[in-house]
């Protein structure tokens, strides 16, 4: 197979590894950095273009786009598949996903645990706002925050209420949402693959932290995820209709319930962790899946 891996850093373990590994397994595989490509939009004639040559005849595209370069990156992503290119998740997939609003609505909508989250922009009444998702303490989140950055624990109604009042007087939309105490700082990241969990890991915060990301000094070890829990996993993955993802689950008194689905999981953390070879699941399953013209839109926009 011929692929385009799109990343902008190619010393990124996941990078490193996806080029590895597929290079191993006899495939071409070339590095683009999304924000360098540039596309001709011509009727019938979708073109990218990559330092002065027309990028063509690629079998599979693998999309690496961070957060900060999401419209681009997705735009580029819709190019390729415009063009034939089977890509690893579609361009409609991850937008769903890096949208945090949009994603736990349609978790939601498939009836998918999660912690009971409100929704504003300019409300008029923060105390109901609050009293809607239960009361302090909650947990308020930045829509645009990623790593754990702009997630915040209120411990009280007062402060709950100067942090939302903040934030929106900033101009910041948020998310609020029920704290699971019973998490314990822990999360369990759920690795999806074509349909199936094919990693697991406890994510664990240090010490009087609540949030257990890696980026934020917590720690990963080796877990086997439920029954209940894989189910939950696939299904989000599903309702975004992402091939690959990360989902990221807190164990609660009611059972599992998905806070995140991550459409470009980190590949370090998890196989460090687990000893798995995912990106070489990752590989297998573009063999099994990646024909021209295979794009196709998953679940509902
Ligand atoms: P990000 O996308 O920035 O990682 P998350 O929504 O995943 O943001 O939150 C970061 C971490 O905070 C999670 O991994 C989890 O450990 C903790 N956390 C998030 N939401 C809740 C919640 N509602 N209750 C308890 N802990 C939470």
């Amino acid at each position: 197979m011929k692929i385009a891996l799109l990343s902008r850093n190619t010393k990124l373990y996941s990078t490193k590894r996806l080029v590895d590994t597929a290079r191993s397994r006899g495939h071409e595989v070339h590095v683009l950095d999304v924000l360098r490509c540039y596309m001709g939009i011509t009727s019938h004639n979708p073109e990218i273009h990559y330092k002065g040559k027309i990028m063509s005849g690629f079998d599979a595209v693998i999309p690496r786009i961070g957060a900060s370069v999401t419209f681009y990156g997705t735009a580029v992503l819709r190019q390729f598949e415009m063009m034939g290119v089977y890509p690893l998740n579609e361009s409609v997939a991850i937008s769903r996903a890096r949208d945090k609003l949009r994603a736990c609505q349609l978790l939601a909508r498939k009836g998918i645990g999660l912690p009971i989250t409100g929704f504003a922009n300019k409300p008029d009444d923060i105390e109901d706002l609050i009293k809607m998702v239960g009361g302090a303490p909650l947990v308020i989140k930045i829509l645009s925050g990623t790593q754990g950055v702009g997630v915040v624990l209120a411990e009280t109604q007062q402060a709950a209420e100067s942090v939302i009042e903040s934030f929106l007087d900033l101009k910041v939309s948020v998310l609020v949402q029920e704290y699971i105490r019973e998490a314990k700082g822990a999360d369990i990241r759920c690795f999806v693959v074509g349909e199936k969990v094919v990693a697991a890991m406890k994510r664990q915060g240090k010490e009087g932290e609540f949030r257990s990301n890696l980026h934020q000094g917590g720690t990963a070890t080796l877990v086997t995820a439920t029954r209940e829990e894989r189910a939950a996993a696939v299904r989000a993955a599903n309702t975004m209709g992402l091939n690959v993802c990360g989902v990221d689950i807190l164990r609660s008194n009611r059972g599992p319930l998905v806070i995140e689905v991550n459409s470009s999981p980190g590949l370090e953390g998890i196989e460090t962790a687990t000893g798995k070879d995912v990106a070489g699941t990752i590989i297998e399953f573009l063999e099994k899946n990646a024909r021209v013209g295979n794009t196709r839109t998953k679940g509902g926009r």
